[in-house]
């Protein structure tokens, strides 16, 4: 399983760091396994992502708020939510090899999505030995009996080493929503329902990370809470998924038959929830969770009013009634997104008498939204190119390029999913035995057709945002 994983990302990987996508953590110092750091593309991919979801999700609808609460937060908050008692993976050791491994994945892979859903320690461990799961490393079928290896990355606030002060860095965003519910309520007041946003880092000790940065211990999320009326959260809970899967094909593009949404069955289910699905991508490794939605009923606002004994209720003026409120959560991983992005974009065309590989990036999501290309590196030309860049790079990502052979610029515009290349010539200028009516004139190259067409430099702009989007 590890070694094909592998091939299948290699050339995606490989290509993220020759172009600067995204790089392999502390390579100076032989690295540190599983850290991933953004180059200048891939932080322009992220933050595309972070805008459009916060734009979508959050500034542009009137019935959702942002937030932004801190990573290290009272381990109180942690006993509340469970995590401290829960949030635990079964770990398997190879006694052959001694390789470990979470022994749910490893039955899942066998048996399916869920085989081990609701199962104890005991189960798994017999449901290890029925079905001789193999170590995926060595091949051999000899276990540890499952322990339970707690997730959540523990450090110490203070100066004095183990004095008490333990806390964890937060698995999860949605927990800082839901301790600023009574904040929210009492100053800003917002009328139900309503849904508060943000996005953060989140961290996981997780004990098989991998498959790039599909699975990795440092991570960022994007979460919603949506609050509403207890009786409604079925409703709320279907509009989410469908607002969830339009958004990924209509506006970032997704290729749709890649997506399919994976309703967990009643065994799969937390104890506290009526209804989650996991929108699942098909990875070059298989299928696997872009995002996870979850009718989340009033179990968190109810635990932490149980454990800090503040109430956390919502009062509806209308109807004089009180009650606490339930709530539906898309939780979606930004870098996760961002391999989906990464995935569904790369691919490599055979040409008449060539190959490109190109990334066939929404215009949207691309981290260069244009590349302005003088056909010669001097005189009208240059000049004519280069204030054409500086007017559109005020509002958006774009570069200049004059070295190369034009058909070599355009091949690594196309690596770098350049929607638009703007090229410059002499008849754009009037320079030379040039063709007057194209005085005034830039041709716009399309990067998946490769079509080209001409675009009058005043219009430029106004073309361009109509394809991007903004
Ligand atoms: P799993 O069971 O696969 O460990 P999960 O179902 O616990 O994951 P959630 O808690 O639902 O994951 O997390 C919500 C979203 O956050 C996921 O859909 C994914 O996009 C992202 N995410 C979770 N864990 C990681 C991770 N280790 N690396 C990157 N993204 C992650």
């Amino acid at each position: 399983m590890a070694k094909k994983v592998q091939d299948a990302l290699k050339d995606l990987v490989s290509l993220c760091k020759r172009r600067g996508f995204i790089f392999p953590g502390s390579e100076i110092y032989d690295g540190l396994a599983n850290t991933w750091d953004y180059g200048p593309y891939g932080i322009e991919l992220k933050r595309n992502i972070k805008n459009l979801w916060w734009k979508k999700f959050v500034s542009s609808r009137p019935d959702v708020l942002g937030l932004d609460s801190s990573i290290l937060l009272n381990p109180k908050v942690w006993v509340a939510s469970g995590h401290v008692g829960n949030f635990s993976d079964p770990l398997v050791d190879c006694k052959a090899c001694r390789e470990r491994f979470r022994a749910d994945q490893l039955l899942e892979e066998k048996l399916g999505d869920g085989a081990a859903a609701g199962k104890n320690f005991e189960e798994i461990d017999a449901m290890m030995k029925e079905n001789a799961i193999e170590c995926p490393s060595c091949g051999k079928s000899d276990w540890t009996q499952p322990r339970a290896f707690n997730l959540m990355f523990q450090t110490e606030i203070g100066v004095v080493e183990g004095a008490g002060n333990k806390v964890y860095l937060r698995p999860e965003t949605a927990q800082g929503i839901f301790i600023n519910f009574k904040n929210i309520m009492d100053n800003v007041r917002p009328k139900i329902p309503f849904g508060v946003g943000q996005i953060g880092k989140s961290f996981r000790n997780e004990i098989t990370p991998g498959n790039f940065i599909f699975r990795t211990r440092e991570f960022e999320q994007m979460e919603l809470e949506f609050f509403c009326e207890p009786g409604t959260e079925v409703e709320w809970y279907n509009y989410w998924k469908e607002f969830c899967m339009k958004w990924l094909v209509e506006e970032l593009g997704i290729t749709e038959n890649k997506l399919r949404l994976r309703e967990h069955a009643k065994e799969e289910l937390s104890h506290y929830s009526n209804g989650t699905s996991d929108v699942e991508y098909e990875f070059p490794f298989g299928w696997g969770e872009l995002w996870g939605i979850a009718s989340r009923t009033d179990f968190d606002l109810k635990q932490h009013q149980e454990h800090s004994r503040v109430k956390q209720e919502y009062y509806d003026a209308v109807n004089n009634k009180r009650y606490v409120p339930f709530v539906v959560e898309p939780s979606l991983g930004v870098d996760r997104l961002l391999l989906v992005l990464l995935c569904d974009a790369y691919d490599v065309e055979q040409l008449e008498n060539d190959e490109r590989t190109v990334m066939h990036f929404h215009p949207s999501v691309a981290p260069v939204k244009a590349a302005v290309l003088p056909l010669v590196k001097k005189g009208k030309v240059k000049e004519k190119a280069e204030e054409i860049f500086q007017k559109l790079i005020k509002r958006w990502n774009v570069e200049y390029d004059e070295t190369q052979s034009i058909g070599k610029r355009y091949r690594r515009q196309d690596e770098l999913g350049t929607p638009f290349c703007i090229t410059v010539d002499f008849d754009t200028v009037g320079e030379g035995e040039s063709d007057a009516s194209k005085l005034g004139f830039v041709t716009v190259r399309e990067r998946d057709s490769m079509k080209q067409e001409l675009v009058a430099i005043e219009n430029l702009e106004a073309y361009l945002a109509e394809k991007i989007g903004y």
